[in-house]
């Protein structure tokens, strides 16, 4: 491939009908024209015309022997980003499988690439190739990105280091790949020279000053070769070749080695006709030359995984020096080049059907591999199965995740992180909302919704999410939720007994009568015996009796010593201000008021501030309002009353998602009113995407009052997510 000279259509054109039918060629001139009359009047940086891009990638093209329909896309494959001409017409009026090539690359071209640790790029390639559809739509953008990196030093240098990444990063593992090492090797050389200059001329000046007496070296060696397979009778090509420098470059950062330490700086290349031959030459040369322990390869026998084919085996010559030997049929060097392009490859007319070449490509492919398969059927599955178990999608930053096939937004969400997904309350495809089973596709840009007052996953999920890892985490969830919920009820119906016996509650929960119960019933930690009465493992009264035992005792002893004194004992506690069921601290003839803003009720943390004449405002402590409150010296600590608040009721707002469906309004209303709850308001709307909002105020007593009435209503099927809001 010449990489300086710029090609003219003509003779593009003319390299082409060394392959091509009069009706092919007439069919790529049409293409050209089309192309030059929509791009007139558009020039590169460079300032030439623009034409001349797509002109060499379509020569670029010419070169892997591709088909007339994609060296077609190569000189069309910018019209639709950036001419007026449209998809549409280009397939009513010039050609359908071309416009379908031409959309290919201008969806590739859309994605946008960031620099980013291996993983990542190893999705970003995946991806690439899941979205292409067509393989010939990678051949096509392979040949663009060649052609641009070529013409890399007309861009401003921030851009020829962002591209030359991407490149590295990119495609040039997709080239390796696919076995186009013609273009693998320029991509590399080429990205090495913008990213790391000094290095890239330092390998070029070390190869230069040894050229000479390397090249006279190599000369005598082939000649040698020459004369020894002539004697066999055995037909041969034999060739000396550079290496490239990135592969110099590699093993100098990579292995740490020094430049005199590579062997294989130069190479001899050997095609012959046959494998046979291939082997009689690599007997031949072992035979002449002593053969370096370790670096005899057979990729004949063992190919490599894009299908590159060869033997390999370094030697050390008659003046002590190293030099590697490859040897190959003339077929697998075609594949060496060209990789997967030359099974795309036109001949005559015809698409050649190689089908005895051992062709693999990734893994996923090498697993499917293992049957017997034609090169027709292996493309066609390369365009249709390729990947087809997965979706590849974005994160709104741009990362790519790789899902199975059939997920849906839960399954990202939990993907992320479990807490993002418990905290989910909706999703945004592209910038859209979508239901959470939308099912995702490719190169969906994925965004989550969370919120942080948000009850959690609702069952529905459970039947939603396909991944087994959404799954498990949905079940820990309420396993969790389960016993949070147990623990919770255990200790208020202890509380509750405490109480009937007039028992001051923290003098019942002391740490020494806690310790005593725990013994008692041989169980480990607190919050596990409250669980254990939760789920009705111990009765509550069990535990009273255990926690109450010895004030009980001393109760009895006092009543017993001290009757005289009752009378003049008076509560002290009485003076707080109980309308609000709000203790405020160091105050007791403020008027408390509680927020709208957030509705807090009894089990809420809560802060109270001071508001000018109109007393202590009490907030939730994660409202926005008072976080943005600056002035600390207004805060003031608030606790809620519980005495005084048992018989209150608070208006509280939820928010509930659904999957719209009839009846799912009426399901939630019957669901409140079961909990014994009253409704003070309800509204409900739908928006295009199938997905209903339903607000509602409820009034309710405390905390676990709400989450009973929450949790009530996710059980209703299509429920989505519920969540406390503030206005
Ligand atoms: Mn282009």
């Amino acid at each position: 491939m010449a990489n300086d000279h710029v090609l003219t259509a003509e003779e593009v054109i003319t390299s082409a009908s060394s392959y091509m039918t009069k009706d092919d060629i007439r069919f790529i001139e049409r293409a050209y024209q089309l192309a030059k009359d929509a791009h007139k009047e558009q020039f590169r940086k460079s300032g030439e015309p623009y034409i001349v891009h797509p002109t060499q990638v379509a020569g670029i093209l010419v070169d892997l022997n591709m088909d007339p329909a994609t060296v077609a896309a190569g000189f069309l494959h910018d019209v639709v980003e950036d001419t007026n001409i449209d998809l549409e017409s280009l397939g009513k009026n010039f050609n359908e499988e071309v416009a379908m090539l031409v959309d290919g690359v201008t969806k590739l071209g859309k994605i946008k690439f960031k620099s980013i640790e291996e993983q990542q790029a190893e999705n970003h390639r995946k991806m690439f190739v899941a979205m292409a559809k067509d393989i010939r739509v990678i051949l096509i953008k392979l040949a663009d990105r060649l052609h641009n990196m070529r013409t890399l030093k007309h861009l401003p240098p921030e851009k020829q280091r962002r591209i030359s990444n991407e490149t590295l990063e990119i495609f040039a593992p997709l080239a390796h790949r696919l076995g186009i090492n013609r273009i693998k090797w320029e991509l590399e050389d080429t990205a090495l020279r913008y990213l790391n200059p000094q290095h890239y001329y330092r390998i070029v000046n070390l190869m230069k000053k040894k050229r000479n007496e390397r090249e006279e070296y190599l000369n005598s060696v082939m000649k040698d070769i020459r004369e020894k397979l002539d004697e066999l009778n055995i037909e041969c090509n034999i060739s000396g070749r550079p290496k490239h420098i990135y592969s110099i470059y590699r093993k100098m950062t990579v292995q740490s080695k020094e430049f005199n330490e590579i062997y294989d700086l130069m190479a001899v290349r050997v095609l012959v006709d046959s494998i046979k031959d291939c082997y009689a030459v690599l007997g031949i040369i072992h035979t002449h030359w002593k053969p370096m322990p370790g670096r005899f390869k057979d990729y004949i026998a063992m190919p490599k995984a894009n299908m590159y084919q060869s033997l390999h085996t370094t030697v050390i010559g008659n003046t002590g020096e190293t030099l590697e030997v490859q040897i190959r049929t003339s077929d697998m060097h075609e594949i060496a080049e060209f990789g997967i392009a030359a099974h795309w490859a036109y001949k005559e007319g015809k698409k050649v059907e190689d089908v005895s070449a051992h062709l693999s490509w990734t893994n996923q492919i090498l697993e499917w591999q293992k049957e017997s398969y034609d090169t027709e059927d292996f493309l066609e599955s390369l365009k249709i199965d390729l990947f087809s178990d997965t979706v590849f999608i974005f994160s709104p930053k741009g990362d790519v995740y790789e899902l199975p096939r059939g997920s849906v937004p839960i399954d990202f969400a939990y993907r992320v992180h479990s807490e993002i997904g418990n905290k989910t309350i909706g999703s945004k495809i592209n910038g859209k909302l979508v239901p959470l089973d939308y099912t995702l596709k490719t190169g969906d840009i994925i965004e989550i919704m969370t919120s942080k007052h948000s009850y959690g996953p609702s069952q529905d999920w459970l039947k939603i999410a396909q991944t087994s890892q959404a799954k498990n985490k949905i079940r820990q969830f309420f396993k969790k939720q389960n016993r949070e919920q147990n623990v919770e009820k255990g200790r208020e119906l202890i509380e509750k007994e405490v109480r009937a016996l007039g028992i001051d509650l923290k003098e019942a929960f002391s740490q020494e009568n806690l310790k005593r119960a725990l013994e008692r019933f041989h169980i480990p930690t607190t919050e596990d015996m409250y669980a254990a009465v939760g789920y009705g493992g111990l009765t509550p009264i069990q535990v009273t009796t255990r926690l109450t035992e010895k004030i009980r005792k001393q109760q009895k002893e006092q009543e017993a010593l001290s009757n005289i004194s009752k009378a003049s004992e008076t509560k002290s506690q009485s003076k707080r201000k109980k309308d609000a069921g709000v203790k405020v601290e160091g105050i007791d003839t403020m008027l408390v008021r509680l927020s709208k803003c957030c509705t807090p009720v009894p089990g809420d943390e809560i802060v109270g501030f001071i508001t000018r004449g109109r007393g202590v405002s009490v907030h939730r402590l994660d409202c926005p309002n008072v976080q943005n409150e600056d002035s600390n010296e207004r805060i003031l600590n608030v606790e809620w009353n519980n005495e005084a608040n048992e018989s209150r009721e608070y208006n509280v707002d939820i928010e509930i998602s659904a999957f719209d469906r009839q009846g799912v309004l009426n399901e939630v209303l019957h669901a409140v009113s079961e909990t014994k709850t009253n409704i003070t308001a309800v509204s409900g709307r739908t928006d295009k995407s199938k997905l209903a909002t339903i607000n509602m105020t409820i009034s309710i007593s405390n905390l676990q009052h709400l989450k009973r009435v929450v949790d009530r209503i996710k059980q209703i099927r299509d429920i989505t997510a519920v969540r406390r809001i503030m206005q």
